[in-house]
């Protein structure tokens, strides 16, 4: 294995297309024409009395388009993504959105249909669907709460020009915004993502002004932002409570993240029970950065500057030894990766910035994106990435709609590989500078996964049932202060501006209650891999259970199979009880004198 030398390069995409404009992409584009038009011949057919084979046929027809498009789209997508000022890519991308669009709008009656069938009929043909039949079942999840076809259609035409509206504000308005920033005599004029970084940099001056300049931006439009937040969750209680007859507002993303809400309840009960695992974490930081108490602006600063650097052979063979040792399986998964160039590692100007992993289809390998500088987190996020590609890998038995994991256990993987090279760099790595960087980014890491996005969602339920009551915007100001002083205690200081940090978060507009999914996702794979630490070997073929069932039942299912209880605090606290060892690990280390 260690013969092989791995170079830093960009993907190849030609298992895709050859290129935009070739005979190949022409045919697909044709092809998807022809068998939209056949696909909406089956609408005939649909039926209650439709037979078991000829529904298989439809659903097979189905995943064939959803397959069309995704070939398409992932290959303007991934061109896009390797070069985001090539025109052609631009072009391309916004073509095949539309493709994509237009395939969706002419294949929903089967979806309407679907939905609107009979309990006995549904559960007939669901029976005889094989491995369609979660996807399936999942559709069906909202029929209680859906509304006459005419209640719906005046829904969707209202909601274009009104709470899609206030999103597009939302975002014209924010996306202009730009942030003044002086470094080291330097004025700076960055974006938001720009602005992002100096939350890192090492200076404490700069970190606050960072903080600061963030806030001052975002407050002088609080009374505009506030009242689109305030609107948009008045829209969604009056839809989701007063017309659909969800029980909560956050029933409602429950639901399509098929997580029961009893679940839901729980892990945020147990996060806030664990907030003093953090608060312990920023108190030992504090020493390390030598200061009395962390101040809200230091929480993600460096404790240690590693400046080791690592070849990206090395860094290769490093992680695919890590998932050898785990099972050989993963590590040959990750190896085609490699050996069929899909991994665009180069540093290169007008690549998109970030790291991800993209499933196109189970009879494709995963592509993926990331700019390789040779530092211990770059080793990491490939672990991450490679960890989301073998997910799919394992998982590619299943049909294209139900291979992919869903939102709860779509980082199971990822978090799990990179967990596995930590501790193969933090074993076999000399370094002891490289180490403490390793673990406290880690720590770090697990802070904004889990506990932020947990006190998010608590803020969030609260905030819903104010605003429905009237409050203020600087009621929700108030309220979000008093969130962060449960969140952290006296533990950091908290200076008054972050009392409107709840303006600047995007998902809380977007997507209600999406977050409580990070914490989810995190804490699920820190009680996985402290099962693994204690029982080894026994423990492989049930996390192999997890990956391969892919997203082909719901979540609760599919751990359950494995043996794990979600229902359970026990199972919960179990991921917080990693935690605390790793706080208790780090306050073990001696606090170099250099600092
Ligand atoms: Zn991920």
């Amino acid at each position: 294995m260690s013969e092989i030398e791995y170079k830093q390069e960009q993907w190849r995409l030609d298992d895709l297309f050859p290129g935009f404009d070739t005979p190949k992409m022409q045919r697909a584009i044709e092809d998807l024409e022809k068998h939209l038009q056949a696909f909406e011949a089956f609408r005939t057919k649909l039926s209650a009395e439709l037979e078991a084979a000829p529904f298989k046929e439809i659903l097979q027809a189905y995943e064939g388009l959803t397959q069309d498009v995704s070939r398409l789209h992932s290959f303007s997508g991934l061109s896009f993504a390797a070069d985001t000022q090539d025109q052609d890519a631009q072009a391309n991308l916004a073509r095949s959105q539309q493709l994509a669009a237009e395939a969706q709008n002419r294949i929903l009656f089967f979806d309407l249909w679907w939905k609107d069938l009979e309990e006995e009929q549904a559960s007939r043909l669901m029976a005889a669907a094989g491995d369609y039949r979660y996807w399936l079942e999942a559709l069906r999840l909202e029929r209680p709460y859906t509304l006459s076809e005419s209640e719906e259609r005046i829904i969707n035409l209202k909601d274009v020009n009104g709470g899609a509206a206030l999103l597009t504000l939302l975002s014209t308005i924010t996306e202009r915004y730009t942030f003044q920033l002086n470094v080291d005599g330097q004025e700076k004029e960055l974006n938001r993502e720009g602005l992002a970084v100096y939350y890192r940099h090492p200076n404490p001056e700069v970190r606050e002004a960072a903080f600061k300049e963030l806030f001052r931006v975002y407050e002088a439009d609080k009374p505009v932002l506030g009242q689109i937040y305030q609107f948009l969750v008045r829209d969604w209680g009056s839809e989701s409570i007063g017309l659909r007859g969800y029980t909560s507002p956050i029933a409602v993303r429950n639901l399509a993240n098929d997580i029961p809400d009893e679940v839901v309840d729980l892990l945020l009960d147990v996060s806030r029970a664990n907030a003093t695992v953090f608060q312990r974490y920023f108190r030992l930081k504090a020493r390390w950065l030598g200061v009395d108490k962390l101040r809200r602006y230091d929480i993600y600063a460096p404790v240690v500057k590693s400046e080791k650097q690592y070849a990206f052979t090395d860094a290769v063979r490093l992680v695919l030894n890590s998932f050898r040792r785990f099972d050989p399986k993963l590590a040959e998964l990750a190896e085609r990766v490699f050996a069929e160039h899909h991994l665009d590692s180069e540093v290169r100007k007008g690549k998109s910035g970030g790291a991800f992993c993209a499933t196109v289809g189970p009879d494709l390998t995963p592509w993926i994106l990331q700019s390789y500088h040779g530092r211990p987190n770059d080793i990491t996020t490939m672990a991450h990435e490679l960890g989301h590609a073998i997910h799919s890998m394992v998982a590619d038995q299943h049909t294209a709609l139900t291979q992919q994991a869903s939102l709860p256990l779509a980082e199971t993987a990822s978090t799990f590989g990179e967990m596995l090279v930590v501790d193969r760099l933090l074993a076999e790595d000399p370094d002891p500078e490289t180490r403490r960087d390793l673990l406290f980014q880690q720590m770090d890491s697990n802070y904004a996964t889990i506990m932020r996005q947990a006190f998010f969602a608590l803020f969030e339920r609260e905030a819903h049932s104010r605003i429905t009551a009237g409050a203020r915007i600087d009621d929700l100001t108030e309220l979000y202060s008093q969130n962060l002083v449960e969140q952290f205690g006296d533990a950091v200081s908290v200076s008054e501006e972050f009392g409107l940090e709840w303006l600047v978060i995007p998902h809380i507009y977007k997507a209600p209650f999406y977050v409580y999914a990070y914490a989810f996702g995190q804490l699920l794979v820190l009680a996985l891999y402290e099962q693994y630490l204690a029982e080894g070997e026994a423990f492989k073929p049930r996390y192999l259970k997890i990956l391969a069932a892919g997203g082909s039942d719901s979540p609760a299912r599919v751990l359950s199979r494995a043996g794990i209880d979600i229902y359970s605090r026990d199972f919960w606290q179990g991921g917080f009880d990693v935690l605390k060892k790793s706080v208790e690990e780090l306050e073990e280390l001696e606090i170099p004198d250099s600092l």
